[in-house]
Formats: structure tokens, sequence, C-alpha cells
């Protein structure tokens, strides 16, 4: 007899291109059909067959509350009452921008939009049109969201423009991207070498999480403002899944190393489609209607989405202990997992930084994209499958982050590493 889940899924294939609206969720990378979800509450969700998972993908990130946070919901049900959408400036929108402005000093300007991927494109543009230059540098491994010039695989040497990394993108929307190696400074400065005064920007995930975890060793991101400083090229951080996650100010304030520009996406918008870049007063400046970088949109700043979002950093900034908590909490967590792969002599590497963290099946340490690459798939996949079928939700691909909420407790903790300690125990070599 199949299952709620499945029979949903032979229908979802029908109507859906691989039965989802976003390609991870499809389960492919693990082998299986998606569970369904149903509902999700603080840290558990339920899916459509009645079980119940304790949750750490947390909507990617952003339920950083716990799910149906009471504050959040109702300041969404009160929005609700005066229309849901007015397609006109409103009080909300100065207030959240006004917030984030006054709150994170390498904010000085902000424009709403709705997505991460909306995010980036935006300010990639508006990157062009503040230096006069064409060329991107970005790094292999993190992932921008999926726009034309970002869905790109390193072409070989210096020299070769990117190539597209998937069908319909043209090379003529990927000849202006480069791609460097996550911690390798070396790599950049020889990409700045080679296309020197055309490098618009340097775009990079502070912590790189679309890749797994990846932590920036010390100096690399320090090395990449100096190589800004010394080019003219301004220094993106994408901070869509960092953000207000790391700390209030994202991993700027975290490692102390100031962007240029900044793009936001995921906890922003409290569980509502946002994204926003935002950044120096002089290089926002250029964006339409203030400046000649157009940029638009008709749902962007929608005030449904600006009050769950604008109640959720409200939140977080006025609960900073909540930052320590899960700081707490990771190291307990990952810090725990770690412990146990060496208690079993698991061949794998957990990387971690505050809420975020992941359990890479490889030899070695994990620092950069081929490191990570180096990863034994099967293994996640049977990881992954245990995990599930003892009730605890994770990413299903070896190269996505695992996510604390407010809301998971040391109980939580202690019942995941339990079921992992199961999951080690039955992996055994007897
Ligand atoms: C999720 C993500 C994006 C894309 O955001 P969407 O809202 O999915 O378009 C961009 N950059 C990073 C770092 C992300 O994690």
């Amino acid at each position: 007899m199949k299952t709620h889940s499945e029979r949903l899924f032979d229908e979802a294939v029908r109507y859906i291109p691989g039965g989802v609206n976003s390609p991870v969720r499809a389960y492919q990378a693990v082998g299986m059909t998606p569970r369904f979800m149903q509902g999700a509450t603080g840290p558990y969700i339920f899916d459509v067959d009645g079980n119940k998972y304790i949750d750490y993908i947390c909507s990617w990130g952003p339920m950083i509350l716990g799910h149906n946070d009471p504050e959040v919901l109702k300041s969404v049900v009160e929005a609700c009452e005066y229309g849901l959408s007015l397609g006109t400036a409103t009080e909300i929108e100065v207030c959240i921008a006004k917030f984030i402005c006054t709150k994170i000093p390498h904010v000085e300007m902000i424009r709403m939009v709705n997505s991460g991927t909306e995010a980036v494109m935006s300010a990639v543009r508006v990157a062009r049109g503040f230096t006069g230059r064409d060329k991107i540098i970005k790094f292999a491994g993190c992932y921008h969201g999926h726009s034309d010039a970002m869905l790109v695989s390193a072409g070989s040497g210096v020299m070769t423009s990117g190539v597209p990394d998937s069908l319909g993108v043209t090379k003529g929307a990927t000849k202006d991207t480069l791609t460097a190696c996550y911690n390798d400074l070396e790599s950049v400065k020889e990409l700045l070498d080679a296309n020197k005064d055309r490098v618009a920007a340097i775009i990079v995930e502070p912590v790189a999480a679309n890749m797994g975890v990846v932590l920036p060793k010390p100096g690399f991101l320090e090395g990449l403002r100096k190589l800004c400083d010394e080019t003219g090229s301004l220094l993106i951080f994408d901070e869509v899944i960092t953000g207000f996650r790391l700390s209030f100010g994202g991993a700027a304030e975290y490692f102390g190393v100031r962007p240029d520009l900044v793009t936001y996406g995921k906890i922003i918008g409290g569980g509502m489609p946002v994204g926003a870049y935002g950044g120096r007063r002089d290089v926002m400046s250029f964006v339409s209607p203030a400046g000649d970088v157009y940029q638009a949109g008709t749902l962007s700043g929608n005030p449904i989405a600006m009050a769950a979002g604008m109640t959720q950093l409200q939140i977080l900034y006025n609960h900073k202990d909540k930052y320590k908590e899960l700081d707490r909490l990771g190291v307990k967590l990952y810090g725990g997992m770690e412990e146990l792969c060496h208690q079993y002599d698991l061949e794998a590497h957990v990387n971690y930084i505050g809420s975020l963290g992941s359990l890479f099946f490889t030899q070695e340490e994990v620092i950069d994209y081929d490191l990570a690459k180096t990863a034994d798939t099967k293994e996640f996949a049977r990881y992954f499958a245990f995990m599930l079928e003892q009730g605890i939700h994770l990413a299903p691909s070896q190269f996505e982050a695992m996510f604390l909420s407010c809301m998971h407790t040391d109980a939580i903790i202690d019942e995941t590493l339990n079921i992992f300690e199961r999951y080690l125990n039955d992996t055994k070599i007897v």
C-alpha cells in the first residue's frame, strides 16, 4: 500500500516538473520520493501520513524562531486586514528599511525584492553600474540563486570565461562570470591580475552553506576585502543564509569584515517570499529611480511579507541572547555528532558555525568545493534514510546545511544524538 506522500508524488509528477517547485525537494539526490508535509510548529514538522519529525531544514533558514511563531503569525494576520497588496509606497517599508539601516552599520540603504535570486541579480547589476566594469568573480560551490549569470561552472584557466551550468543559459550570459576557489586568495589574485580594471565585484557566501557548510579560513574574508580595496572592485557578501543568523548583522558582523553590498533572503521575510540588497549609500544611490540602474518589482515590499519580516527581525534584535543560545545548541549538536563520529571511527567530518552545520562523508576536512565533492553520497543517502525513518528531517542532499531554530532544545538535541548513535551502530562494520 502506498503512503499518502507516495500517492501525492505520483500525481505531482504529472502536473509539476519533477513533482516539485524547487529541485532539492524531490529527494533525487538520496534516491527516494519526498515526504509531503502538512504543517509545522516549533521544531517539529508533520507529514500527510501523520508522521512527526524534528526539523533541521527549517524551510532552509527562514524559520529561525521555529515554525509558526505566534508573534510573527499575529503580525501577518493583522496586516491582512489592510489588504494583501497595495502596489504603492507603504509605511511598513520605511519601518523595516530604517530598522535594518540603523542596526547594521554596513547597510546604509536597502531595496526589497522577492527572493534571494533577485537580490543577487540586482546587487550584481548595481555593482556593474557603479564601477562601469563587466566581470564578476564568484567561488566554486557557492550558490547565488538561479539568475543566468550565476549559473556557471568554472572555465579552465584564468583567461577563460565561465561556462553555462544549465541548459538555456547562453554563453553570453556567463562570459563575464569568473570562478575562483573558496578559501584560496591566490586564485582570486590570479583572476584579478588577468582581468585588470575589469572586475566589478567579488561575490561570496561569507560562510558557504550551499556545498554543505564550509567555513572561511582565518584571513580569507579579510583578504578579499583587501583585494577589493586594491583593485576598486566591490565586495558583495551573499548573506541570504547567514544574514540575521550568525548574528543580527550576519557574517559581516560575526567576522568583522565590511562588505560594500550585501544580499539577504530567507530570514528577512519571516517565512514570506522576501529578498533584499543593500549597502553603501553611494552605491545604492545608483538604483532607480534615484539612479540609472534599473530594478523594479510589482510585489516588492509587499505589506504582508514586510510585516512578517519586520516582526521576526525585531524579535531577533531585541533578544540577542538567542544567538548565544543557538551557538550553544550548535556546539552541542554538531560537536556531539563529531565526537560520535570519532568514537565510532566513521570516516566523516562535521563543519559547523553557530546554528549551521553539516556532516561530510569525506576522508579529509572540507575547505572548498573540490573537497566537498569527494563526499560519499551513497553513504549520505543511507544516513538520510535512516534518520528520516527515525523522525529526523534533514536536507535530502550531502551539499545542504542543517539549520537549528530557537525552538530546538537540549532534549531535542539529545534525542537527535541518540538516533545518530543508532545510525552509527547500524553502520558499524562488525
Ligand atoms: C537560497 C540562496 C539564494 C537564493 O535565494 P532564493 O530565495 O531561493 O532565490 C541565494 N544565495 C544564497 C547564499 C542562498 O542560500
